[in-house]
C-alpha cells in the first residue's frame, strides 16, 4: 500500500484560529454549537455523498437514540463499553420522582434516582439497520444496500475539534455474499478517493483498527488488521504525522449476519460491510485546508459543495 499523501505537504489553517467561525463551545469538551457556515458545508457534503449513491439503495434516517437491547446483542459492550452512553431517566411514581426533584432543589444530588431506560445514544449509524433487515426475512440474491445517517455519541471527551462526543455519521451499508460485500468496499475506497480529490483534500488510504476496550482489545485490534477488515481515508487536519480518519471502510464478515440471523434463501449467513463518513471531520478538513472564506476556496470545490 502506498502510504504517501497524494499531494505535497500543504499549509494547514490552525483549527484554534478558525474555531470561533465554525464551532461554538457549550462548556463540555467535544460538544459544540455549529455555525451557519459550518452547516452549509455539512449540507453540501451530504448532497455530494448522495450523488454517489448506488441504484436500489434504501434511504433511512435514524434518530440519535436506539434500542439498548439491540446494542447489547450487537456485542458493543464487549468491544467498546467505554464509549457507550445509556439514557437514564427518573422512573417511578409521582411521589418518587418528586422526591428527586426536591433533593435537587434543596441543593442535593438528584441523579442518584436515575435508572437505565431501554435506550442508548447511537454510537454509529449502521447498528439499527441489521435487525431491521433481518425482520423482513431472507436477504435476496442481489443483497441489500442502505443509506443511513444519525447523530452519534461516543464518550471520548477531548479538546481536539476533530474528536467530538456528539457528531454526525453517514453510512452506506451492504448486506450480501462475501464477494458482494468485498466488491462494495473496494468500489467505495476508490469512490472515497475520488470524493476527497474533488474536495481538494490531501489524503491517503491506510489500514486501521478500532479502539477496542482493555487488554483483550489489543488482540481484537491485531486480528482486525491481520484480516484487513478496516481501512480509513486519512486527511491531515492538524498535521501529516497525525492525520485524521474522515471516512472508514469496514468489513464485518459474518458478525452482524450471525447475530441477527440474516440469511439468504438457502440459509447461508449474510456478510456485511459499511462505508462511514464522519461528516464533522470532513467539514473540518475542508476548513483546515481551504480556510473559512468560501471566496478563497478553489472554484471546483465550491461548485462540488454548492457553497
Ligand atoms: P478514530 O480512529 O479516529 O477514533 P474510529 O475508527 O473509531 O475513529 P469509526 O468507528 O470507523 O471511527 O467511525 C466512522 C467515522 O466516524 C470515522 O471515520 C470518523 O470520520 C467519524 N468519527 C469517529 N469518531 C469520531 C469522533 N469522536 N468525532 C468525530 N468524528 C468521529
Ligand atoms: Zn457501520
Amino acid at each position: 500500500m502506498n502510504l504517501a499523501f497524494k499531494k505535497p505537504a500543504q499549509a494547514l489553517r490552525s483549527l484554534d484560529s478558525i474555531a470561533e467561525a465554525l464551532l461554538l463551545p457549550s462548556g463540555i469538551d467535544g460538544v459544540y454549537a455549529r455555525t451557519a457556515i459550518f452547516e452549509k458545508v455539512i449540507d453540501g457534503l451530504a448532497d455530494l455523498i448522495s450523488s454517489y449513491r448506488e441504484d436500489k439503495t434504501e434511504v433511512l434516517r435514524f434518530p440519535p437514540v436506539m434500542s439498548r437491547r439491540q446494542i447489547e446483542k450487537s456485542g458493543y459492550l464487549k468491544s467498546f463499553p467505554h464509549f457507550l452512553g445509556c439514557i437514564c431517566c427518573l422512573h417511578g411514581d409521582e411521589r418518587e420522582i418528586q422526591a428527586n426533584v426536591e433533593r435537587y432543589e434543596a441543593g442535593g444530588d438528584w441523579t442518584g434516582g436515575l435508572s437505565a431506560a431501554d435506550l442508548v445514544l447511537s454510537p454509529a449509524a449502521c447498528y439499527p439497520v441489521y435487525p431491521l433487515a433481518a425482520s423482513r426475512g431472507h436477504v435476496p440474491a442481489e443483497g441489500l444496500i442502505f443509506d443511513v445517517a444519525c447523530d452519534c455519541f461516543r464518550r471520548e471527551p477531548s479538546k481536539m475539534l476533530d474528536r467530538l462526543q456528539s457528531f454526525r455519521m453517514r453510512e452506506y451499508v451492504r448486506i450480501g455474499t462475501p464477494a458482494q460485500v468485498q466488491n462494495f468496499r473496494s468500489r467505495w475506497i476508490k469512490r472515497g478517493e475520488r470524493l476527497a480529490a474533488q474536495l481538494g483534500l490531501n489524503y491517503r488510504i491506510d489500514q486501521a483498527s478500532d479502539p477496542f476496550f482493555g487488554r483483550g482489545g489489543k488482540l481484537m485490534a491485531m486480528s482486525q488488521v491481520e484480516q484487513a477488515l478496516k481501512f480509513e481515508l486519512l486527511v491531515p487536519i492538524h498535521s501529516e504525522q497525525e492525520p485524521t480518519a474522515c471516512v472508514s471502510f469496514n468489513y464485518h464478515r459474518e458478525h452482524f449476519g450471525a447475530t441477527w440471523n440474516l440469511c439468504n434463501a438457502s440459509g447461508q449467513i449474510a456478510h456485511t460491510g459499511c462505508v462511514a463518513f464522519g461528516m464533522d471531520r470532513l467539514a473540518l478538513a475542508l476548513f483546515a485546508t481551504h480556510g473559512v472564506e468560501f471566496a478563497q476556496w478553489p472554484t471546483r470545490v465550491r461548485q462540488a459543495l454548492m457553497v
